[in-house]
C-alpha cells in the first residue's frame, strides 16, 4: 500500500475517533487507531492547519491532572443534509462531527430546476439563522425517495415525479460545495452506522418504512449498492406466492403486507384509519382486527428476515421508521417465524435492533451522506487532509 494512502487512512480513522470520543489525548488517539504517536502528532498538526481540531486542557480519562486533549472544532465547518420527501424538503445543518444543529423545512417545487434555486436560498437562511457563513459548508448530502444511480444521478422517483434528472450536476453549480446523493434508505442506513445502533457493526441489513418499505445492505463496512446502485430492495422479497399486488407491479412482495400504505388499506376494511398513529392507537386498545393483521404481517416479516439471514449472515437486522413503532405488535410472530425458517447457525448470529435514530425529530440520513462524502477515502472527492 502506498505510504500516502496509509497516512490518509490513519487521518480518516483519527477524524472518526475524535468524532466518536471528543477530548482524547495523543496517547489515547494512538491507542484507539493503532498508529504511533509521531504519526498522530503529524496528522493532528495537519488537522489544526485545516481548522478541523482544537486543543484544550482537560482531565483525560483515568488521570487526575489536566492534560492536553484534542476535539473536533465546533466553529469551522458545516455539513448540510437535505431530505426530499413527497411534497417537502427538510434541510439540516450539522457540525463536522455530524452533530445536528438545526433544521428548516421548505415546500418541494415540482421542477428540479426550481428545487436547486430554492435549496440554495434555504441553505443561506439556515446558515444565517445559526450565525454561520456558507463558506463553512464542507459537503452537502441529499437523500431522494427513489432509485439513485451510483454516480448520483437520479434514475427514477415516482413519488417526486422526477425522471432521469441529473440532480448532482444541477445542484453542484448552484451550491458550490461537494454534493453526495443517495437513496433515502441507503442514507438512513449509513446514519445508523455513523451515529446509531450499528456504530461498531460492519455487516447489517436495514429495513425502513416511511410510506413504502425500503431496504439496504451494509457489507464489509460499506453500503452494498450492486451494479448500478439498485441493490437492497428488501421490501420486494416475495413472501406469498401469487399474493397481494405490490406497488412495483409484482405480487406477493413483503411491501404489499407491511408498508404503511398496505397496512392502512388492509385495516380500513374493518376500521377507519388514516395513519400509522391511528393503527397504533387501535392496537394499544386491543382491537382484534388490527392485532390479527399486524400479527399476520409480523409472520411475513419473519419469513423475509429468515431469507435475508440465510443469504447474507448479517450481524444484525435493523428495523426503522414505522416498523420500529409497530414492533411491539409484530415482535412475537416475527421472532417465531424467523427462528423456524432461518438456518440455526445464522439465526444465532443475527440480532434484531430497533432504530431510535430513525424516529428522531431531525433526520440524520443527509448529514450521514455529507459526513461520508467529506471524510471517505473511497468517494469522488478526496478528504481535505
Ligand atoms: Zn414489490
Amino acid at each position: 500500500m502506498h505510504p500516502s494512502y496509509v497516512r490518509q487512512h490513519h487521518a480518516t480513522e483519527i477524524f472518526h475517533a475524535l468524532r466518536q470520543t471528543p477530548q482524547m489525548s495523543k496517547r489515547e488517539i494512538s491507542e484507539a487507531v493503532g498508529c504511533d504517536k509521531t504519526t498522530v502528532s503529524a496528522i493532528l498538526k495537519r488537522f489544526e492547519e485545516l481548522g478541523l481540531v482544537r486543543r484544550e486542557m482537560a482531565e483525560s480519562r483515568g488521570r487526575g491532572r489536566p492534560s492536553e486533549v484534542f476535539a473536533l472544532s465546533q466553529k469551522n465547518g458545516l455539513l448540510i443534509g437535505t431530505h426530499l420527501e413527497f411534497d417537502q424538503a427538510v434541510i439540516v445543518a450539522a457540525g463536522i462531527d455530524g452533530q445536528r444543529l438545526a433544521r428548516v423545512d421548505m415546500p418541494l417545487p415540482r421542477r428540479p430546476e426550481d428545487f436547486a434555486t430554492d435549496l440554495r436560498n434555504a441553505i443561506f437562511s439556515l446558515c444565517a439563522s445559526l450565525d454561520r457563513d456558507i463558506s463553512e459548508i464542507r459537503c452537502v448530502g441529499i437523500t431522494l425517495p427513489g432509485l439513485v444511480q451510483t454516480d448520483g444521478a437520479l434514475a427514477h422517483s415516482s413519488s417526486l415525479d422526477w425522471y432521469d434528472v441529473d440532480a448532482k450536476g444541477l445542484l453542484r453549480e448552484m451550491i458550490g460545495a461537494p454534493i453526495h446523493i443517495d437513496n433515502d434508505t441507503n442514507a438512513a442506513m449509513l446514519a445508523e452506522h455513523l451515529f446509531g445502533e450499528c456504530a461498531h457493526l460492519e455487516d447489517f441489513v436495514y429495513l425502513d418504512s416511511v410510506v413504502g418499505l425500503g431496504g439496504g445492505i451494509f457489507m464489509d463496512g460499506h453500503p452494498y449498492r450492486g451494479r448500478k446502485g439498485f441493490a437492497g430492495e428488501i421490501g420486494h422479497l416475495k413472501v406469498v406466492p401469487d399474493g397481494r399486488t405490490c406497488g412495483c407491479g409484482a405480487s406477493g412482495c413483503l411491501s404489499a403486507y407491511l408498508s404503511q400504505r398496505a397496512l392502512i388499506q388492509k385495516i380500513r376494511k374493518f376500521e377507519p384509519v388514516d395513519s400509522i398513529g391511528d393503527v397504533l392507537s387501535l392496537a394499544a386498545s386491543g382491537n382484534r382486527n388490527v392485532l390479527r393483521i399486524l400479527n399476520n404481517s409480523g409472520r411475513y416479516l419473519g419469513l423475509a428476515l429468515s431469507d435475508i439471514t440465510n443469504v447474507l449472515n448479517p450481524a444484525a437486522v435493523v428495523l426503522a421508521g414505522h416498523l420500529a413503532r409497530l414492533w411491539p405488535y409484530l415482535e412475537a410472530q416475527t421472532r417465531q417465524v424467523f427462528e423456524e425458517n432461518a438456518m440455526s447457525a445464522s439465526f444465532a448470529d443475527t440480532e434484531i435492533l430497533i432504530s431510535d435514530l430513525s424516529l428522531a425529530e431531525i433526520p440524520a440520513g443527509g448529514v450521514a451522506l455529507a459526513l461520508e462524502g467529506f471524510s471517505s477515502l473511497d468517494g469522488q472527492d478526496a478528504p481535505p487532509w
